[in-house]
């Protein structure tokens, strides 16, 4: 397991000596532009981390809570998408194995709400009336809410998945290819900042120039 500290040492490094990642360090706080994610590599001894920033419309097309049973299945396919690395990036060699990874897309994910009510009344007809109007009460709660949300906030959300690879020839990784570019196509560039125990460096990618080099 690489240790956090040093990916929190190794990119504050990056942040403090490079003008290049102090522009993408800003972005991170204020920016939110659709079509453009932002990835952090790390290399440390055999393993090699990946953090990845996206605004969700990028990834699902939509950044709301999943309501709708399109919402919900574009969210289930997005997660599952992103857990399979081989969508995400490919290492050019060094026979990398996937040991962890973690996608973190809470502004989206569905209420299990709805479900426990279900369950809870027995007679069909009490159920449906209760349900019934329970549920336009909380939709007008939910609207105004939501309404709310928008005027202070802005109605953004965004994914950030984790993954930590083994190599057992990590002296062989030159490269990584961003085949999350193949999986989303919403996706339109991706701000890259890396950083080794020698080298660090920063780049722009995009669909047609989708190769990170690391050395
Ligand atoms: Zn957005």
């Amino acid at each position: 397991m690489i240790s956090n500290t040093f990916f929190t040492r190794s990119l504050l490094l990056l942040t403090l000596t490079t003008p290049v990642s102090a522009d993408v360090a800003a972005q991170e706080q204020s920016a939110h532009v659709h079509g453009l994610a932002e990835l952090m590599l790390a290399i440390e001894g055999e393993h090699i981390q990946i953090e990845i920033l996206s605004p969700a419309e990028s990834i699902v097309g939509f950044e709301h809570q999943a309501s709708t049973p399109e919402e919900i299945a574009a969210y289930m396919h997005a997660k599952e998408q992103l857990s399979f690395a081989e969508n995400v990036v490919q290492f050019s060699d060094g026979d990398c194995q996937l040991e962890s990874v973690t996608v973190n897309a809470q502004g989206l994910a569905p209420k299990p709400e709805k479900q426990t009510h279900k369950h809870d009344h027995g007679n069909a007809h009490a159920h449906e009336h209760h349900h019934h109007a329970h549920g336009e009460k909380e939709k007008h709660h939910q609207e105004h809410v939501h309404h709310e949300h928008d005027e202070h906030h802005g109605a953004h959300a965004e994914i950030n998945v984790s993954y930590d690879f083994h190599c057992h020839a990590i002296e062989k990784v030159s490269g990584a290819s961003l085949t999350l570019f193949e999986t989303f196509k919403g996706l339109e560039k991706i701000s890259a900042m890396w950083v080794t125990e020698q080298k660090q460096g920063a780049a722009t990618l995009t669909p047609t120039n989708s190769m990170l080099n690391l050395r």
